[in-house]
């Protein structure tokens, strides 16, 4: 079944959950009892991360496979293009097929850092696909039976030049696609701001906000160098101030305090559901959705589709 299907009947707001595969077999019994925890949080979807460059893609599939098949979730993989070929991202979906799993998240992914030359740069002219809009193109005509989830950025992506740009080629790649799912952002302005510049361009799919519960000072300035997302003057005080105060117990309390107000401030302005950044730890989401209440249920899950 495609995701978008059961978004639109979903009866109010939901969660889904972004989990990323465990590097080292160790840690899988960690990661999935971690799962199994957050289906308190009855979730809609789970997506699972994928290394641009195919280095982790067979920890995606497997684990894809055991959170749908042993744990229930409902799961969207993603898929990224750059650095690969038609071949292997045919095969990866038909492996997806095989297992159940209809819905992939199409994305481009970063150029690894193996694959630049010496001078940084990188040849697109010979890639399969060149952005995002054109992998859900072909995912589209070649896998029909597919539900398709895009990137958005609320904070434009740092490659584009300027505002409008991005939001343009992100109406693009949405016209591709059913569905969106947001790069991380702290300042709900963003995304609301986003959602009406792409609904003034005639684009209404869905747009489920992104949110990074904030565990630590430590991970907050690591995912804010890779993302490039923005973060408000304010709220890097205030958590400046809780570290100095409190260190790393107060952070956390403080990011969860945060992640709360953000989550209501989000359904207030109409955001269809709430995708969490879990970073594969159960306990801070299930405070969350705790402290968030109301949220209603999602359609029941263990429809392993
Ligand atoms: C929800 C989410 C999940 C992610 N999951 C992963 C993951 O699992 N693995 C991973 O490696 N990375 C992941 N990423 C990161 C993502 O791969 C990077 O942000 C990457 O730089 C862009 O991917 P994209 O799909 O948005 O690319 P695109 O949509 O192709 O956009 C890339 C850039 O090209 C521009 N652009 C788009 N179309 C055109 C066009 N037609 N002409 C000219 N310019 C254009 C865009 O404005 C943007 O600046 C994720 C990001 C998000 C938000």
């Amino acid at each position: 079944m495609k995701l978008i299907d059961l978004i639109k009947n979903a009866d109010g707001p939901f969660y889904s959950l972004e989990f990323f595969p465990p590097k080292e077999a160790e840690q899988l019994p960690g990661f999935f009892a971690a799962a199994d925890a957050l289906l308190e949080m009855n979730p809609l979807f789970a997506s699972v991360t994928y290394g641009a460059g195919g280095g982790s893609q067979v920890n995606t599939l497997e684990v894809a496979r055991r959170l749908t098949r042993d744990c229930g979730y409902r799961i969207m993989p993603h898929l990224t293009c750059v650095g690969s070929s038609k071949e292997r991202i045919v095969d990866y979906l038909e492996q997806l097929r095989s297992m159940g799993i209809s819905n992939v998240l199409t994305l481009r992914g970063d150029v690894p850092k193996h694959l630049l030359a010496g001078d940084g740069r990188f040849d697109w002219s010979r890639e399969a696909f060149r952005h995002a809009s054109e992998l859900a193109d072909f995912v589209r005509e070649a896998f029909p039976d597919f539900g398709l989830g895009v990137a958005a950025y609320p904070a434009p992506h740092p490659e584009s030049t300027t505002l409008e740009e991005d939001r343009g080629y992100t109406s693009i790649k949405l016209r591709a696609s059913d569905f969106a799912i947001t790069q991380i952002f702290f300042d709900v302005r963003e995304y609301i701001d986003m959602r009406d510049r792409l609904l003034a361009r005639g684009v209404d799919k869905p747009i489920l906000p992104g949110l990074l519960p904030i565990q630590s000072f430590e991970s907050l300035r690591h995912v804010l160098a890779l993302c490039g997302a923005n973060i408000p003057a304010r709220l890097y005080i205030a958590l400046e101030e809780a570290n100095r105060r409190g260190g790393a117990e107060a952070v956390r309390e403080a990011g969860l305090r945060f992640a709360v107000e953000q989550i209501r401030r989000l359904l207030d302005a109409g955001a269809p559901g709430i995708h969490l950044y879990t970073l594969n730890k159960a306990e801070t989401c299930l405070r969350i959705a705790e402290a968030v209440g109301g949220l209603r249920k999602a359609p029941a899950l263990p429809v392993a589709v």
